[in-house]
C-alpha cells in the first residue's frame, strides 16, 4: 500500500558513535579509573557507567571502536549518503561532539603521508570523483564556518557574513556570496582543504574565538547528465540530476563555565544554531510533519537535508575518559534524542 512505501522512505537519522582511545594524558591521570563506557559493538550497545555500581545501557544504529579503522568509520558512517548522493538525492553527513573527542580526525584528516588515515571528507570526494562522467557532469564545492550566526567563507575569508537567499517559489536555499570551486581531481580538492583550514585557524586568531566556538561545513554539489534523456525531458521530469551533499562538524556547547571573554551576548547565539539543530532532529526521529528549519542559519542551510528523499548520518564522537563523564552523557543523549 501506499501508506507503507511511505514509511519506507522515511528518513530518520542514522546514528554512529565512535569512541576514541585515551590520550596520553589520560593513560596517565585517569589510570586508576576505569573508562565511563563500553562499547557492545555486536549488540550495537554503548554503556554509560554512572559510578563502580550503576550503569545506564544505550542502543545506537552502529558502535565505532578506538579500534574501527578510518576506512570502517568511513563505510559505516558516510558510504550510504555518498551513494544516494551519486542517485541525485540530498545527503549529510554530521560529527557531533565535545573538542577534543575527535571530529577533525573522524571528518576532516587529509591523510596524505598516511592514506589510511584519510577521513571522510576526503573518502567521499574520492568516490564520487570516481562515479562522475568528467565530459558531462561535475563536482563542486563550497567550505564554510559558522560562527555566532554569521556565514565565514572559508576559502575567502573577507567573505566573512555570508546572506542565505531562498527561492520563494522552489523553496530552494542558496548562498550567492560564497566562493564556488569546481573539483576536477583529488589533489586539488585536498588542496582547497588545506587552504581552507589555514583561513579557518586565521580567521578564529583574528576574532580571537576559539575553534571550539564555531562550527565548519562543507557543502558539495553534484551535477550529473541524466542518462538516456535529452536534457529537456529531463527539467520537464524535474530530475535534474543534481543533488547536493554536506558535512559538517559541529560542537555542543561547553558544558563547563568558562565565562572569561565570553559574554551572555556570544554564548546564546553560539548555542541558538546547536539548540535549533537538535529540535530539528529530534523532529525527524518523531516523524514529525513540521521540521523547524528556520530559527537558525545552520538549520536553514541543512534545509535540505531534513525529510523528504534525504539521507541523513551522524557520528557521534566521546572519549572514555571518566573527569568527562558530564559532557559525555549529554553528547550520548543528543545522539539519543535522534534515533
Ligand atoms: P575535535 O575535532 O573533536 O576537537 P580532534 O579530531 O582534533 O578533535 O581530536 C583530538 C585529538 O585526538 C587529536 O590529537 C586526534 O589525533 C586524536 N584522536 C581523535 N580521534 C581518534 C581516534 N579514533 N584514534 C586515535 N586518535 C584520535
Amino acid at each position: 500500500s501506499y501508506s507503507s512505501l511511505f514509511l519506507a522512505v522515511s528518513s530518520r537519522v542514522r546514528v554512529a558513535v565512535r569512541l576514541r582511545p585515551r590520550n596520553a594524558e589520560e593513560l596517565v591521570a585517569d589510570a586508576d579509573f576505569g573508562d565511563c563506557v563500553e562499547l557492545l559493538p555486536e549488540l550495537k550497545r554503548l554503556k554509560l557507567r554512572k559510578n563502580n555500581w550503576e550503569s545506564e545501557t544505550y542502543e545506537f544504529d552502529e558502535l565505532l571502536t578506538e579500534f574501527s579503522s578510518q576506512k570502517r568509520v568511513y563505510e559505516v558512517v558516510a558510504k550510504p549518503v555518498v551513494e544516494s548522493v551519486m542517485e541525485g538525492y540530498n545527503g549529510t553527513v554530521m560529527a557531533y561532539g565535545q573538542t577534543g573527542t575527535g571530529k577533525t580526525f573522524t571528518l576532516g584528516r587529509l591523510g596524505e603521508e598516511d592514506t589510511a588515515a584519510r577521513g571522510i571528507m576526503v573518502r567521499a570526494m574520492e568516490d564520487i570523483l570516481a562515479d562522475i562522467t568528467p565530459e558531462t557532469d561535475s563536482v563542486s564545492v563550497s567550505y564554510l564556518q559558522l560562527y555566532m550566526e554569521m556565514i565565514q567563507d572559508l576559502l575567502d575569508p573577507v567573505n566573512d557574513n555570508i546572506a542565505i537567499v531562498e527561492d520563494p517559489r522552489t523553496g530552494d536555499v542558496s548562498l550567492p556570496g560564497a566562493t564556488v570551486v569546481e573539483v576536477r581531481d583529488q589533489k586539488s580538492f585536498v588542496d582547497l582543504l588545506r587552504v581552507g583550514e589555514a583561513h579557518r585557524v586565521a580567521a578564529n586568531t583574528k576574532l580571537n574565538t576559539e575553534s571550539s566556538r564555531s562550527h565548519a561545513i562543507l557543502m558539495v554539489n553534484v551535477r550529473r547528465s541524466v542518462k538516456g534523456r535529452t536534457e529537456m525531458d529531463a527539467s520537464i521530469s524535474g530530475e535534474n540530476g543534481h543533488s547536493s551533499s554536506m558535512m559538517g562538524s559541529f560542537r555542543p556547547p561547553i558544558v563547563r563555565k568558562r565565562s572569561e571573554g565570553h559574554t551572555l551576548e556570544e554564548a546564546k547565539s553560539i548555542n541558538l544554531s546547536l539548540s535549533a539543530l537538535g529540535k530539528c532532529i529530534n523532529a525527524l526521529a518523531e516523524n514529525s510533519p513540521h521540521v523547524p528549519v528556520r530559527d537558525s542559519k545552520l538549520t536553514r542551510l541543512l534545509k535540505d537535508s531534513f525529510g523528504g528523499t534525504a539521507r541523513t548520518s551522524l557520528v557521534v564522537t566521546i572519549g572514555p575518559s571518566p573527569r568527562h563523564r558530564g559532557e559525555t552523557t549529554s553528547t550520548i543523549m543528543f545522539g539519543q534524542r535522534a534515533m
